[in-house]
């Protein structure tokens, strides 16, 4: 058994208790909260990975996977992950010239 603060009074409360018994705060809804938040953030990670892991889709199969990899970048980034959004529409764009260049050259040769 572990003890929890309570958000509203900061005193130390079982985890399993129902409620805080300083001030009668609702500690279920706190579990419910956090394990929101968690998902949210499992979430965001998968948005931010696919956002890195894309570009390379449009190097190694497709060009038009560009488009994805922009799509969630700015997606990242309306989401408020400014930094791996920016970061990823530079790494989209750079592979995406890139794979225009690599198919231009294979359709010539
Ligand atoms: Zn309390």
């Amino acid at each position: 058994m572990s003890l929890i603060f309570c958000r509203e009074c900061g005193i130390k409360v079982s985890e399993y208790a129902k409620s805080c018994n300083n001030c009668g705060y609702s500690i279920q809804n706190y579990h419910h909260q956090k394990r929101e938040n968690e998902t949210v953030k499992y979430n965001n990670s998968a948005w931010i990975i696919s956002g890195y892991l894309t570009p390379f889709l449009a190097l190694l199969l497709h060009p038009m996977f560009v488009l994805v990899a922009l799509f969630i970048g700015s997606f990242n980034i309306v989401k408020g992950n400014y930094v791996h959004g920016l970061i990823q529409i530079a790494i989209s764009i750079f592979f995406g010239i890139i794979g225009v260049f690599v198919n231009l050259f294979l359709f010539i040769l």
